[in-house]
């Protein structure tokens, strides 16, 4: 027998919900519902520099009670899981697959200009790799004088060590994760323990969850979680990225788009059902949001 499925939501609070997370929250639930799995809810404020984030976890539970979206089993919250990136943190480094990075982001973009191209990726600039060999003295040293740094995965032995994994997206079939193809992405810094790169895989484990369902934003993304999975060990879901919710003018649904948050359309009058059937007769439509 297929194991039980279990989807999950999995908002960051850096504002109030708007109808995009609705989209996804109600992607999750219905996946769920359709196959008799579970849906789970984690709350990814990981980001501990966001002062607001406690408040807009409050906001975010009343909104979605007053949806009637409800979850499954405890909530996940990845501010208390510090303890668990960090372990996964130090096998990566003990497998030499991290280096301390003590460039700043001014010194990125000066390296970047100096090469005289612009190493883009969807998901920003690709890292140029300036402290990916530092001399293992300096390295000390500087890390001894307690210089600033973030922590990098080396994608070039990653690759080395595990190739170019599959996974499968239920919409868009078989892909291949190319590990090199977003650079040496930062794991942690001193700011933020864990990026949301390995606590988004750590966590997808340790919830057991089967399918992940996400905007398409994060297609990409998702090719660096394979590679994670793939040298942390970590069982590898399905995913399901969905399109986004758009205005007539086709431009995407923006954070800032206050009007189309969950708690302003309450204010406003709607009624759930409402909301509701505004994001059928949106999904109906290509996407395209009408209110
Ligand atoms: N926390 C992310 C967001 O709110 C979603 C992460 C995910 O679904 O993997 O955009």
């Amino acid at each position: 027998m297929a194991a039980p499925v279990v989807t999950r939501f999995a908002p960051t609070p850096s504002g109030p919900l708007h109808v995009g997370h609705l989209l996804a929250a109600a992607q999750a639930r219905r996946l769920a519902d359709e196959q008799g799995g579970r849906c789970l809810l984690r709350i990814e404020d990981i980001d501990v520099t966001r002062s607001r984030s406690r408040e807009w976890v409050e906001l975010m539970y009343e909104d979605l009670a007053w949806l009637g979206l409800h979850f499954d089993g405890e909530v996940m919250v990845q501010s208390e899981r510090f303890g668990v990136y960090g372990a996964a943190l130090e096998q990566l480094r003990t497998a030499g697959l991290l280096y301390p990075c003590f460039c700043t982001r001014s010194e990125i973009k000066a390296q970047i200009a100096e090469m005289g191209r612009a190493p883009h990726s969807s998901l920003g600039y690709l890292y140029p790799g300036t402290c990916r060999n530092l001399p293992p003295d300096v390295v000390a040293e500087r890390l001894a004088r307690g210089d600033a740094h973030a922590w990098r995965i080396d994608m070039q032995r990653v690759q080395d060590l595990i190739g170019c994994p599959e996974w499968v997206d239920l919409h868009r079939g078989t892909q291949r994760s190319v590990p090199t193809e977003y650079g040496d992405v930062v794991l942690a810094r001193k700011e933020m323990p864990a990026s949301y790169h390995l606590a988004v895989v750590v966590d997808d484990a340790a919830q057991g969850v089967t399918h992940v369902t996400r905007g398409e934003d994060l297609f990409d993304a998702t090719h660096i979680h394979r590679a994670l999975q793939a040298v942390l060990r970590l069982p590898v879901p399905l995913y399901a990225h969905h399109g986004l919710l758009r205005d007539n003018s086709g431009k995407r649904l923006a954070k800032r788009d206050g009007a189309r948050s969950l708690a302003s359309l309450r204010a406003a009058g709607y009624t759930p059902r409402a909301v509701r059937d505004s994001l059928t007769a949106a999904l109906a439509n290509g996407g395209i949001w009408q209110v």
